[in-house]
């Protein structure tokens, strides 16, 4: 059995922090491969480093090293502290001697390389954490792990057959001498060798993807809260943990709004039907919730409401366009330029688009390069927030749209767009921001705590 163990930023951010990660990974029973964020803070640190065009980097590096070393000084004896500062002085010059060399910063790659240095020092404390306690334990790298990366700069994608291959020559005989491997998240190596990051909060992915790449039997994600909610607790105070859920389910919830685990997380684990754990590292002893392939009948209606809110609404007006899909193709693929389209419906002559208020600008001027030749308009509507009602097997249920919006009737919000269909485990819809903590609270009452 191999389980593979996640930790974030404030996992492995404090003495008391990684201590207790340190504890939770010795306990486990199975063969165990722990990947680790960088320090909280430290990613922030570093990109705001390269954003600055007057960074002084001796200043840089001196409060990196300060962050690292002041929690390894209370982390060690002294005997441990000496070989823990040898490999990291050594890591350090080497990220030296990247910055240094003015040449670097002209490569596509440079930001991923500079941005995910917090993981490969993170990395190192917890191995010799691990080791000071007495258990054998080594910190691997992308690049030493052997895990993989393809596309562009600060967004790739795990090559998961690469990565595979790179698992079973470089961590499988580690596991096989009872080593614990502790490998940085976050990034993987492309062809031509360079670090290539998966996203910010591209951790849990990484992990995802080397559960998969392992054939490991459970993928756990070790945070701060006890797991995927039913709602926002700070909306909804008698929201409860949700002990189980599949994956379309985690994956919905994951991409709308709770910021629990990276959407992304759940696809390479998907593929190999790898159960996911969301555990608190705070709280070990609570089960967390469990996502994997798995439906059950049950009672109520929703298992959870999330929202995403700062979206606006883009609606174009072209008369039929319904029967011109290759204008609507056209109109989808200018908008292709934004960071993500939240929601998309149309009618006979309209189109609209969801989109994050940020994107608004962008995406207007994509849409105003089309050659419409009849054109009515454009029009956006600002200050929209999604709601994503979350449940297994919804298109089924016979008058499950009905009784959500009759609720939401009931309250006076209005609903704007409506997305129903696509997915048979959420029915997403956008209300007015002023009313969306008002639609999470009614639907909560009525179809998760309360019942109908
Ligand atoms: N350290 C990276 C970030 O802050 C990756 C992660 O934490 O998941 O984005
Ligand atoms: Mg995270």
């Amino acid at each position: 059995m191999i389980t593979v163990l996640k930790f974030g930023g404030t996992s492995v951010g404090s003495t008391e922090a990684l201590k207790r990660v340190a504890n939770i990974i010795i306990a486990e029973k199975d063969d165990k491969v722990a990947v680790v964020s960088a320090m909280s803070g430290i990613t922030n640190f570093l990109v705001s480093a390269l954003e600055d065009k007057n960074v002084d980097l001796e200043d840089v590096f001196f409060k990196f090293e300060e962050r690292h070393m002041n929690v390894a000084k209370e982390l060690f004896d002294e005997e441990h502290l000496a070989l823990f500062t040898k490999e990291f002085n050594e890591r350090l010059d080497e990220f030296k001697t990247l910055v240094a060399d003015k040449e670097n910063w002209s490569d596509p790659f440079f930001k991923d390389n500079v941005s995910s240095q917090g993981e490969r020092f993170s990395s190192l404390m917890l191995a010799h954490l691990i080791s000071s306690m007495g258990h054998k334990s080594v910190a691997l790298t992308a690049e030493t792990a052997g895990v993989y990366a393809v596309g562009n700069p600060l967004s790739g994608s795990c090559d998961l057959k690469k990565t595979s291959i790179g698992m079973g020559m470089n961590v499988k005989p580690i596991l096989e001498n009872d080593i614990i491997p502790i490998i940085t998240g976050f990034y993987g190596i492309n062809e031509d060798g360079k670090p290539l990051t998966f996203g910010r909060g591209g951790s849990d992915y990484a992990a995802s993807a080397i559960g998969n790449a392992l054939d490991a039997d459970v993928i756990e994600i070790w945070t701060d809260v006890d797991g995927f909610m039913s709602a926002d607790p700070r909306l909804v105070p008698d929201a409860v943990v949700i002990e189980e859920m599949n994956y379309s389910e985690a994956g919905e919830l994951a991409y709308f709004g709770a910021k629990v685990l990276h959407p992304r997380t759940i696809e390479p684990a998907r593929m190999k039907h790898i159960p996911v754990k969301i555990k608190n590292s705070y709280r070990p002893e609570n089960p967390g919730t469990l996502i994997h392939n798995f439906r059950k009948k049950r009672d109520e209606l929703l298992k959870s409401v999330a929202m995403k809110a700062d979206l606006s609404i883009i609606t174009i007006r072209s008369g039929e366009i319904a029967y011109r899909p290759k204008l609507m193709a056209k109109a989808m693929e200018k908008i292709g330029e934004v960071d993500t389209v939240y929601g998309l419906s149309t009618s006979l002559s309209t189109m609209a688009f969801l989109v994050h208020n940020n994107d608004v600008p962008l995406a207007l001027s994509g849409l105003r390069g089309i050659d419409f030749e009849d054109l009515e308009g454009i029009d956006i509507k600002s200050g929209v927030t999604l709601i994503c009602a979350v449940g297994d097997d919804l298109l089924d249920r016979n008058g499950f749209s009905g009784e959500v919006f009759g609720a939401i009737k009931d309250i006076g919000a209005n609903i704007e767009m409506i997305s129903e269909g696509a997915s048979d485990v959420s029915l997403n819809f956008v209300v007015p921001t002023e009313s969306a903590a008002d639609v999470i609270k009614v639907l909560h009452s009525r179809f998760i705590s309360g019942g109908q």
